[in-house]
């Protein structure tokens, strides 16, 4: 397919999409490559506000569990993996999930974000163990886990389709799937980065069509940046939105910046805050068909964080208790729930705790109880995330 930049004006386009009609691929090149970030900004920003409270920016409270950093993949971008018989690589015990588990409930937390390196030794009944066991022991969690490249791992491995694999994950206890290892949704790119072998652009897409087709939802990533230009993006914004016009299994999209410390591509230049910023706003025009857009504040810091409210975002994300690949590269943040509602707050918005696929608001009271029951499992380096309520008694 064709992705170069259309030959209508900059003026034209944001007509269209301030009148809801929906703009082209080609019209998204057209305005990454000349539209003003300011006049951008507005029209994302009337749009977010088209799906969501004008009055209102949400977040989540939940942590990443990296249940495992061994990979038999070796993604240039990537400062987190381990190669099989690498003594810094690790695997995590169920105990040792849970106890991040019962942390995570005890901050007012509702879900986990769990993934991992692909284990070359773990099988189905691994990943099925797993999910019963946090679905026993926690029932209250929320377990969005296992994104693609995980899956079709598993797929191969046990010679399943992707739509067995993820049929048995979810009546194993999984509820949703997160959206990691799209990075860029072309294989010309994905090959130059060696994301290929993991998952090819058409394979990220269906397996994620097949956890739709089960009833699952999942979130729409892109990480960019890594020094492959406009079309490419474009033709992955383009996937996305084809998938969701025939599904509408997407809850949100999120897009940050690669970060290069510790990795194979050293010498990429960083992106910076306009770039990501104009990004953001161009795919919220774009993507006319996704709820939800999220700012990387754990990419970007808690100041651009803060905003991108106004680029077409309308939730912040998660507190981040825990985060572990971004941080590889070093980038690294997280933030109490105060420090989360005041950053909100103070750019004009009401925070609001959410759900994490969105469904609900989440207030104090609802987690209250639970967090006061896993009080005792708060350790001394997210102590200051913990609200004075269920901060724990000491001595
Ligand atoms: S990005 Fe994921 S699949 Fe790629 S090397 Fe890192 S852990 Fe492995």
């Amino acid at each position: 397919m064709d992705w170069t930049a259309s030959a209508r004006s900059v003026e034209e386009i944001l007509q269209d999409a301030r009148d809801g009609h929906r703009i082209t691929a080609a019209d998204a090149h057209r305005l990454l490559l000349d539209g003003d970030l300011l006049e951008l900004g507005l029209v994302a920003d009337e749009i977010r506000n088209r799906h969501n409270d004008a009055a209102a920016a949400t977040y989540n409270v939940d942590r990443n569990i990296n249940y495992t950093n061994v990979c038999v993949y070796k993604c240039r971008f990537c400062a987190f993996y381990r190669a099989p018989g690498d003594p810094e690589g690790y695997l995590l015990t169920h105990e040792e999930i849970g106890r991040k588990i019962e942390e995570t409930l005890a901050l007012n937390g509702t879900g986990i974000l769990m993934q991992g390196g692909v284990h070359p030794d773990l099988g189905i009944d691994f990943y099925e163990d797993l999910l019963r066991y946090i679905r026993t022991e926690y029932p209250d969690i929320h377990l969005h886990a296992f994104s693609p490249p995980e899956v079709k791992f598993i797929a191969k491995k046990e010679r399943m389709s992707f739509s067995e694999v993820i049929g048995r994950l979810k009546a194993a206890g999984l509820m949703s799937i997160p959206g990691g290892g799209a990075e860029i949704l072309s294989d010309g790119v994905r090959k130059e980065i060696l994301a290929l072998p993991k998952c090819s652009a058409d394979e990220w897409i269906d397996i994620n069509r097949q956890a739709h087709l089960h009833g699952l939802r999942t979130s729409a990533t892109m990480m960019y940046g890594m020094g492959e230009g406009l079309e490419p993006r474009i033709e992955h914004m383009q996937r996305i939105r084809d998938l969701q016009d025939e599904t509408e299994g997407f809850t949100a999209f999120i897009s940050w910046t690669f970060q290069h410390d510790n990795t194979d591509m050293p010498e990429v230049p960083e992106t910076y805050a306009h770039e990501y910023l104009k990004t953001l706003a161009v795919s919220r025009i774009f993507i006319d068909n996704i709820q939800h857009f999220q700012t990387s504040w754990v990419t970007q810091g808690k100041k651009i964080g803060q905003l991108a409210l106004k680029f077409g975002a309308d939730d912040m994300g998660s507190i981040m208790i825990e985060e572990n690949v971004v941080s590889a590269a070093g980038t690294s943040y997280k933030m109490s729930q105060e420090e989360m509602e005041r950053l909100i707050a103070q750019a004009g918005y009401r925070p609001r705790q959410r759900s994490n696929l969105y469904e609900r608001f989440v207030e104090r009271e609802d987690t209250a109880e639970i967090a006061a029951r896993y009080r005792h499992a708060i350790t001394v380096q997210n102590r200051g995330l913990a609200n004075s309520s269920v901060l724990p008694v000491i001595g």
